[in-house]
């Protein structure tokens, strides 16, 4: 039988997938990949060989950590609250070629996929690591490339060079991935911290917000603000955490091209010192939620959990003062814990040392509970009597 030639090229694909899956039988499961990731040890992004361990349909990009989706059209209106899917997604295409055992994507839209797809597998295994039950928090589309237009009091505007995480209903939630204008950086798709900071704001939401939805309109505004600036700092923290960078933006937005009247830029590094000043304070206090910026309270909390893994790590080889994986994990337990229970307990008052407290009383180390307090009365002396738990 004579098979057209397309046919025998899609037949050559699947006798590779099964060839390269029957290859994996005692090796650890999954693709190895070529792809753009990040390196901790040398600080940079580059195309390496990495083993993508939970793809489940390799040429859909589908798989447990979360599906590709493409061609979608949206327009998002904030007057109105409504979100309006202009054309459904579809599945995307995955075009690949094997090479000695090794995958290699076809096209820069395959490489920018896979490599997307990778960030979210490595930010949903660590929270795995974590402790954090992935399986409370449903598989989340990411959709890939899609026409978005938000639309304010200013009219419509068409998103570029974002990724971001949004949550419609605990059934909808879904990553963003928009098209990619400024090509000199790494876009911030494909900055693997920013992928993890996205998830972990997915990961917030079924720790606090989920269990909450009825107190959110009742919080005074300072409250909200500090959920708000919490969530930011927890973002950055698990970003920092995972990647071991705690300067991660920096690769796709450069230092001090945007900075505010105030002098903070947006490219923000948690291994700057940050005190919790009467400014910040202040800022949360007065400001309506609707115009307060969360980032300067949500750097001080993430420089704040940077400080505190440096002082509990034993670890002897330190990598340009990075704290061990060990120490990144002890905390972000703790911290995945303190927000099971502010999810528990949230009030409508809740003060940023609320927060604290709990985090406190999950510190399972007598040791570690000191160094958090001792960098609580230098870093947060406005309210340190205020946190429960410290002498
Ligand atoms: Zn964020």
């Amino acid at each position: 039988m004579r098979i057209p030639r397309l046919y025998q090229h899609m037949l050559w694909l699947a006798v590779a997938g099964i060839a390269l899956a029957a290859s994996a039988g005692c090796e650890p499961s999954g693709y190895k990949i070529s792809l753009l990731t990040y390196d901790p040890e040398s600080d940079d992004y580059g195309i390496r060989i990495k083993r993508v361990e939970t793809l489940e349909n390799i040429d859909r990009l589908d798989g447990s950590a979360t599906v590709l989706r493409g061609s979608a059209s949206l327009k998002l209106d904030y007057t109105t609250g409504y979100l309006e899917w202009r054309q459904p997604p579809r599945s995307v295409a995955f075009d690949w070629f094997e090479s000695d055992g090794v995958i290699i994507p076809a096209d820069f839209d395959s490489l920018a996929m896979i490599s997307i797809y990778y960030s979210i597998e490595l930010s949903k295994l660590f929270f795995e690591d974590l402790g954090f039950k992935s399986k409370i928090l449903e598989k989340m589309p990411t959709y890939y490339w899609p026409s978005f237009d938000i639309v304010d009091e200013n009219g419509p505007k068409s998103q570029k060079d974002n990724a971001f995480y949004l949550y419609l209903s605990p059934k909808e939630r879904s990553f963003f991935i928009l098209p990619f204008e400024q090509m000199q950086w790494i876009p911030m798709a494909l900055n693997t911290g920013i992928i993890t900071h996205e998830y972990s704001h997915a990961v917030f939401d079924v720790l606090v917000w989920d269990r909450n939805r009825q107190i959110q309109d009742q919080m005074v505004p300072s409250a909200s603000n500090f959920v708000y600036a919490l969530n930011e700092g927890w973002a950055d923290f698990v970003a920092v955490a995972r990647t071991g960078d705690p300067d991660f933006i920096s690769h796709s937005i450069p230092k001090g091209l945007f900075v505010d009247f105030r002098g903070s830029d947006v490219v923000r590094d948690a291994s700057m010192p940050l005190n919790y000043t009467a400014y910040l304070d202040q800022e949360a206090r007065q400001t309506p939620p609707q115009s307060f910026d969360p980032y300067g309270i949500g750097a001080f909390v993430s420089a704040l959990m940077y400080s505190f893994e440096n002082r509990i790590d034993t670890s002897e080889i330190t990598t340009n003062n990075i704290p061990s994986l060990e120490a990144r994990v002890h905390v972000g337990t703790w911290f995945v814990q303190a927000l099971d229970d502010m999810g528990e307990n949230l009030t409508a008052d809740f003060e940023l040392y609320d927060f604290f407290s709990f985090f406190l009383t999950r510190i399972d180390s007598q040791t570690a509970r000191t160094d958090f307090c001792d960098l609580l009365f230098d870093r947060y002396s406005l309210y340190y009597e205020e946190v429960r738990g410290c002498p």
